[in-house]
């Protein structure tokens, strides 16, 4: 079994603590990989790296960096079934996801290297004569990366590449259940050209490692993608350095299935929102709400295909949900189906840890019905394969269900009616909304993130995710030879 040290100036070096955690395969128990834990010290060599790469590397025109990414996307396309193959091994998503997580991670960098000879500035005039105005993008120096557990390889990604062709150098933290697959897309990137000291990689617990990078005083903006209360309290320490920070956070996303839609379809978008990633991701849907017409049609038809799913090991082809991550999710979730018991909700199918023959974190597909919308299961980010029905009567009262959440990320209505799709369009309160598909799906050329609750306003991949990695300068060039005073002259 190999031991990962952490990643430094391009060399793999001993960490200074002498302490390492197990990397497990949630399906079967058995330890995959052992990786060092980060002392304070070498955080602070990782970031002294980082900035000494960073004049070099800023200075490298953007079309030249995206060489490098252009060839990174090549490698990784060379290596995905291997790479999808340890991602369903490190994190249990099963094999068509996990091919999906590394092609999620291709499409990122092959956009991201088209940016490169995108990242516009505007022009404008000037309110003087002989005066000529524009913005530029630049960098923003050191930028510190934690990243969480069910997107091992697309959410890393999404990070590094807009902001390797923006110019920054990283300093990052992957999540501890999952750094494998981090440090597998770092491997490319050296493979590919990346110079050492750009990108730097240390391992071990939020609590310590994660918190020394939100506190080193040479991270210039921290980039977050994980839970609400994490997200919270790093945000409240970046306040304290005035450390610029973009979080990416939790879900409690809506289904809306109206009297009028394709009830088929949206038992497909259901089946898909609640049970892909064994509800897993940021974006699974995790509350279903129903026109009262189509309640008892849309509830046999979800039940009898949520009995046909195989619980197993995502590496076998015929297995539909794999393991949850860890034993304290696993918990997690069968709290939550006691909870929803207790707060008088119909447990329809499922509610119990499950037995396919391994060792790992299994939980039954589980469906709660008579929910109301502010049960604790209607309310709370559970992140694993649980999803709560609730019956409406009319659209305004879906849309206002739909609303009552503290989070804004993801979204979906299924209807047949083109008014009905631009109203949900309008007045959900979320980052994405999907009409007649499920609340899954992101492309790598849209703005992602979310609103309330799930963000601060920043978004990933897209346009926008040169944003999150530059500041923006404002540029006045005077040629008119003389003293020339805007609002005066
Ligand atoms: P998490 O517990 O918040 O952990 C995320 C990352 O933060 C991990 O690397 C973790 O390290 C680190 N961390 C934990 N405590 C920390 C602290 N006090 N200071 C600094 N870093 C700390 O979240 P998770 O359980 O890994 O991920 C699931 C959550 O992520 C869900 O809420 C999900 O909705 C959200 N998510 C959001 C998006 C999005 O784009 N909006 C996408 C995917 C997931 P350790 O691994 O060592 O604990």
């Amino acid at each position: 079994m190999q031991e990962y040290k952490l990643l430094i100036d391009g060399k793999w070096i001993d960490s200074s603590t002498n302490e390492s955690f197990d990397d497990i395969n949630p399906t079967t128990l058995e330890k995959i990989a052992t990786i060092q834990i980060a002392a304070d010290i070498d955080i602070d060599q990782a970031v002294n790296t980082a900035w000494e790469a960073f004049g070099a590397w800023s200075e490298t025109p953007p079309p030249g960096r995206a060489q490098i990414l252009f060839k990174a996307a090549r490698i990784l396309e060379e290596k995905k079934e291997e790479l999808a193959k340890l991602l369903t091994e490190e994190m249990g998503k099963v094999i068509s996801e996990a091919r999906g997580d590394i092609q999620e991670a291709i499409d990122i960098t092959l956009y991201a290297a088209g940016e490169g000879r995108r990242m516009f500035g505007e022009t404008t005039t000037s309110e003087l004569k002989n005066k000529f105005c524009m913005t530029v993008l630049r960098p923003i120096g050191v930028v510190g990366m934690i990243t969480p557990w069910n997107f091992p390889m697309a959410i890393p990604a999404w990070k590094v590449m807009p902001a390797l062709v923006a110019g920054n150098t990283i300093v990052m933290k992957p999540a501890s259940d999952t750094p494998l697959l981090t440090i597998k897309m770092v491997e490319v990137l050296m493979e590919a050209g990346l110079p050492p000291g750009v990108i730097n990689l240390v391992f071990g617990p939020g609590v310590s490692v994660g918190q020394a990078i939100v506190h080193h005083p040479g991270i210039r903006a921290i980039s977050f993608t994980g839970s609400l209360e994490t997200g919270k309290q790093i945000m409240g320490e970046c306040a304290k350095s005035m450390k610029r920070v973009s979080l990416e956070m939790g879900g409690k996303n809506p289904i809306i299935v109206m009297d009028d839609a394709d009830i088929d379809l949206a038992v497909d978008g259901v089946i898909w929102g609640a049970f892909g990633t064994t509800g897993q991701r940021c974006t699974a849907a995790s509350k279903v709400i129903i026109h009262e017409k189509v309640e008892h049609e849309f509830t046999d038809k979800l039940l009898t295909r949520t009995r046909t799913l195989k619980l197993g090991d995502g590496l076998h082809a015929k297995t539909d949900i794999g393991p949850v991550i860890n034993q304290a999710q696993l918990d997690k979730i069968a709290k939550y189906a006691r909870i929803g018991q207790d707060e008088g909700a119909t447990l329809l199918t499922g509610g119990n840890i499950a037995n396919p023959g391994l060792d790992g974190y299994f939980f039954e597909p589980t469906i709660f019905t008579d929910v109301d919308p502010d049960m604790r299961i209607a309310q709370d980010e559970i992140f694993g394969p649980v999803v709560s029905l609730i019956t409406v009567s009319d659209l305004d009262e879906a849309i206002e269900v739909a609303n009552n959440t503290i989070y804004g990320l993801s979204s979906s209505i299924y209807t047949r009616d083109i008014a009905s799709g631009f109203k949900a369009i309008e007045k959900i309160e979320a980052g994405v909304t999907y009409v007649n598909s499920s609340t899954i799906g992101a492309e790598a050329h849209l703005p992602f993130g979310g609103v309330k609750g799930t963000g601060n306003g920043f978004r990933e991949a897209g346009p926008e995710a040169i944003k999150e990695f530059t500041e923006i300068k404002a540029v006045y060039f005077d040629y008119s030879g003389k003293l020339q005073k805007a609002q005066i002259d």
